[in-house]
């Protein structure tokens, strides 16, 4: 049986960043992934924050020879109102830039430089089944011919996203507590493009907040549009191929046409339910990163920013673990990605409650506040100093209220 000092599932963010970090410190480490790569994934806006992480695992000069779209900042609309976030004007010492990326692309680079610092990468290897203890671990998994195999570890790394290997085979998965919603989305041909609407994400909010649209630009001329709401109105805009979807693209007065008679790239697509968390991020011989963990939402972007922090932190973890040192999962992991979900969880709630719309789309709004939820907005949700991330559950019901007294005396 072939044996491996880390077994990491699942090659998306999460499973690249810690299998290039932990190859980096001398582990042998394996790479199964269940898919044939390039293949489609959802997630194309990263977040500043996610670069620091790129580049402590090694794997940001890959990247950067890309030459992916660049993304500067984040623009909100509702109607004619409009507020624009640049990462250049923000609270927190950080990256002031990402990129907005095809996730065939993006992964497909990640996994390759994995494999170019020596992990053994193996595509369309389906993990099956897992028989972890402290010591040692054994997992089966399932080559493209069918061919079942077993590999053993002394530590598993589950980075299956979507897949949640172990959350479903350990019976780990909780219920979220957000409604049910789901998004329905396709690439656009996007001709209209120009300075003017810039090259930045855009989020339309509509329906009173219930629903929102994301426009992702990309290097190559084509953009990423999608549509969020509640299951039920996602379903809808879903049938027949995507009908109702294109028509509502086409004809959104807020777009202004930008996408009137664009060509799609390919048939709209659509997931429903992705909200979910776990009742325990690691036990004996694991641990969780990335969308195996919990998920929240889309409409702030953290989904890869979550994957690349805590698939990095879980290698510098098993790293301690694999080197005999004492770990306490609990304080310094999962404690620590808790935290960061929990802040983006007050602005999750605070977006569907229409209390982050009441902020932005203030008649004005304070420079420092705007920089404060900037950092918010980069990813660094675990800036303590900045009193959006450390009073999140409280500050932005609080300040809406206020706003709200404010322009009601001003009427
Ligand atoms: C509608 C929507 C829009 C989103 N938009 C954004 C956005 O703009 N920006 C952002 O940052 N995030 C976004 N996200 C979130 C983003 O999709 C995820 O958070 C991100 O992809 C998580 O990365 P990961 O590495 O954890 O998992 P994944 O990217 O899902 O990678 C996991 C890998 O594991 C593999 N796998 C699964 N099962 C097995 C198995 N049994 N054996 C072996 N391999 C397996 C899969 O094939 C996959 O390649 C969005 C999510 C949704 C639902």
């Amino acid at each position: 049986m072939q044996k491996v000092d880390v077994l990491v599932i699942g090659a998306g963010p999460a499973g690249s960043v810690a299998a290039s970090y932990l190859k980096k410190q001398g582990y042998s480490v394996t790479i199964l992934e269940k898919e044939k790569f390039p293949r489609f994934q959802i997630g194309e806006s990263l977040l500043p924050c996610c670069m620091e992480h790129l580049d402590e695992s090694g794997l940001l000069d890959a990247v950067k020879a890309k030459n992916f779209q660049k993304k500067t900042g984040a623009a909100f609309m509702r109607g004619e109102k409009r507020c624009e976030f640049l990462f250049s004007e923000q609270f927190t010492q950080g990256w002031t830039w990402t990129w907005q990326v095809k996730r065939a692309d993006f992964d497909m680079t990640l996994a390759e430089a994995a494999r170019a610092k020596g992990v053994n990468v193996n595509f369309e290897c389906e993990v099956l089944a897992v028989d972890a203890n402290s010591e040692r671990q054994i997992t089966e998994y399932k080559d493209i011919e069918g061919n079942i195999h077993h590999i053993q570890s002394r530590f598993i790394i589950d980075s299956s996203g979507y897949g949640r290997v172990l959350p479903r085979l350990f019976d780990l998965s909780k219920p979220s507590a957000f409604s049910p919603r789901g998004a329905v989305f396709s690439h656009l041909e996007d001709i209209n493009r120009t300075e003017k609407t810039s090259n930045n994400i855009f989020v339309h909010s509509f329906d009173n907040n219930k629903s929102w649209i994301w426009a992702i630009p990309f290097s190559d001329g084509s953009t990423s549009v999608g549509i969020v709401g509640d299951r039920d109105k996602i379903v809808d805009l879903a049938a027949n191929d995507g009908e109702k979807y294109k028509q509502f693209i086409r004809n959104f007065e807020d777009l202004k046409g930008r996408f009137a008679h664009s060509e799609l790239k390919f048939e709209p697509r659509n997931i429903l339910g992705y909200s979910v968390g776990v009742k325990s991020m690691f036990g004996d011989g694991f641990v969780l990163s990335g969308n195996s963990t919990e998920f929240l939402d889309p409409i702030f972007s953290s989904g890869v920013t979550f994957a690349t922090a805590s698939g990095l932190l879980s290698a510098k973890m098993t790293h301690k673990h694999l080197q005999g040192e004492q770990v306490d999962w609990k304080n310094d992991y999962e404690d620590v990605v808790q935290k960061g979900i929990d802040v983006f969880r007050s602005y999750v709630t605070g977006w569907y409650s229409g209390d982050f719309q009441t902020i932005v789309f203030a008649k004005t709004i304070d420079e420092e506040i705007k920089n404060q939820i900037c950092s918010v907005l980069a990813g660094y949700v675990w800036d303590k100093s900045n009193p959006f991330v450390k009073k999140h559950d409280t500050i932005l019901s609080t300040l809406a209220k206020v706003i709200k007294i404010k322009e009601s005396q001003a009427d």
